[in-house]
């Protein structure tokens, strides 16, 4: 799960402040110093550490104490507050020009997921109703060209290409002028990389950048690489000149230290995050949800936001209308899980909830295309009575049902915990659903 080491170490070290009615300065700098060395494991840069805690520190012996809140949880507001300005504040989004098309080019070292991206980019930006060309200006690496003609097929948006033989400035120009002509109001390019930075790869950016004048140039980089990304990020910057970064494979990253200093290291935001292989797996990166990710309060607008988007508005308003009167049962059950798996990776999802980022036992909730099956298979065996009241099912019930669906005894425990586990979800998040609109000011 992504800041995985750095939620759960944090997350203790505010537990200890929570309970406390009184801080004094010892606790605050006991507190820090866990901090510090929390924020210097997860990989983020040494002086954006020693800058973060002083800061909080500052704020936190010199803050008034606010009635609503007791001291500790005053501390954890001071580190959402400074951990949102670390990552930027407040969302940035890409420029978009009023004399279309706007030029994106996204750049980096090779392996970063740039190719991807600009496909994942070319999808979001489809989705928002506008008309993306992408374009293959990597001419250097031998499959990138056919890669983003496949991605360009899936997809079912156009890929403007002129081999490997052309110049890249040239193929860029060109690309611009298509679009102009069929009408693509986004001009995605994805530029070569190499293993390192080097002045010949430099040289052609710029030459791009001073041919086709991009609105925007992104910064395609791997969170996985950490320190060394950010430190390649900044060389950019101060070569090519960058508008913004996008961090990709967040999702392998347990640590976060490149999400967490880029910003602070190069002056430049975090615009979207990769989030999976999967061409829809790329995010608008909001600080304020991402900091409150990592404090293990949870992201439920980006949960509700992600559900909105995906699934199924009749099927969902249907499942809580269900849950509301207590007639939820299996066969919604087996709906719900169908729906939700459109959602992505269930770890991913439930990080999202407030106090569940690290919990572990629900990681046995986690199903694959093969426990799927399974599910179908075990709830189709049981009686309707059964589907409708799973409490009635004891053992004669559940080995009769292992029998029939072909699985074992504790393939139905299994599943009627996960069923229980699901149940109390839904009802947490129903409740903050409600939470949140009584917060609007809605109904
Ligand atoms: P390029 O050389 O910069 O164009 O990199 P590619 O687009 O070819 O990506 C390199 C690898 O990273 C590919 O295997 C991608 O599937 C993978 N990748 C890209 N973005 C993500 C992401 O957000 N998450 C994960 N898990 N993998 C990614």
């Amino acid at each position: 799960m992504i800041f995985e080491s750095l939620a759960e170490r944090l997350q203790n070290t505010f537990k200890k402040l929570k309970g406390k009615g009184k801080l004094d300065e010892k606790d605050v700098d006991e507190a820090m110093r866990e901090v510090r060395v929390a924020l210097l494991e997860a990989d983020v840069n040494y002086k954006v550490v020693k800058d973060f805690v002083k800061k909080v520190k500052e704020r936190a012996i010199g803050a008034e104490v606010l009635g609503s809140l007791t001291p500790g949880q005053q501390v954890i507001k001071i580190v959402n507050d400074e951990l949102t300005e670390l990552m930027g504040g407040t969302q940035s989004k890409i420029t978009i020009s009023s004399k279309p098309p706007t030029v994106v080019m996204l750049v980096g070292l090779q392996g970063a997921g740039k190719t991807t991206t600009v496909g994942k980019l070319g999808n979001q930006l489809r989705k928002q109703g506008r008309r993306p060309l992408l374009v293959a200006a990597d001419v250097y690496r031998p499959a990138a060209i056919k890669q983003l003609k496949v991605l360009g097929e899936q997809l079912n948006i156009p890929v403007f290409s002129l081999g490997d033989k052309t110049n890249p400035v040239d193929i860029a120009k060109a690309a611009v002028e298509h679009a102009k002509s069929y009408g693509n109001d986004m001009v995605l390019i994805d530029t070569a990389g190499r293993l390192h930075i080097n002045e010949e790869l430099m040289e052609e950016l710029k030459n791009i950048k001073e041919s086709v004048k991009p609105h925007e140039i992104l910064f395609v980089m791997d969170a996985t690489t950490g320190q060394d990304a950010v430190n390649v990020a900044k060389t950019f910057d101060e070569q090519l000149g960058i508008d913004g970064v996008i961090i990709t494979k967040l999702d392998g990253d347990t640590r976060g230290g490149a999400a967490l200093s880029v910003k602070a290291v190069t002056g430049k935001p975090i615009k979207f995050v990769g989030m999976g292989e999967k061409l829809d797996a790329l995010e608008p990166f909001f600080p304020d949800r991402m900091a409150s990710r990592i404090l293990g309060m949870g992201d439920v607008l980006s949960l509700i936001e992600k559900a909105q988007s995906t699934l199924d508005a009749n099927k969902a308003r249907e499942l809580q209308q269900k849950i509301k009167s207590q007639d939820y049962n299996l066969e919604d059950f087996l709906e719900q899980m169908r729906q939700v798996r459109k959602m992505g990776p269930l770890d991913q999802i439930l990080g999202m909830l407030p106090g569940m980022g690290n919990l572990k036992q629900l990681k046995d909730v986690q199903v694959d295309e093969k426990e799927m099956l399974h599910i179908e298979a075990i709830i189709q065996s049981m009686t309707p009575e059964e589907r409708r009241n799973p409490s009635i099912i004891k053992d004669s019930r559940k080995k009769r049902i292992a029998k029939g669906s072909g699985t074992k005894v504790s393939d139905v425990n299994k599943l009627l915990k996960q069923f229980d586990q699901t149940k109390k979800m839904m009802k947490q998040m129903m409740g903050m659903e409600k939470m949140l609109k009584k917060r609007k000011g809605g109904g």
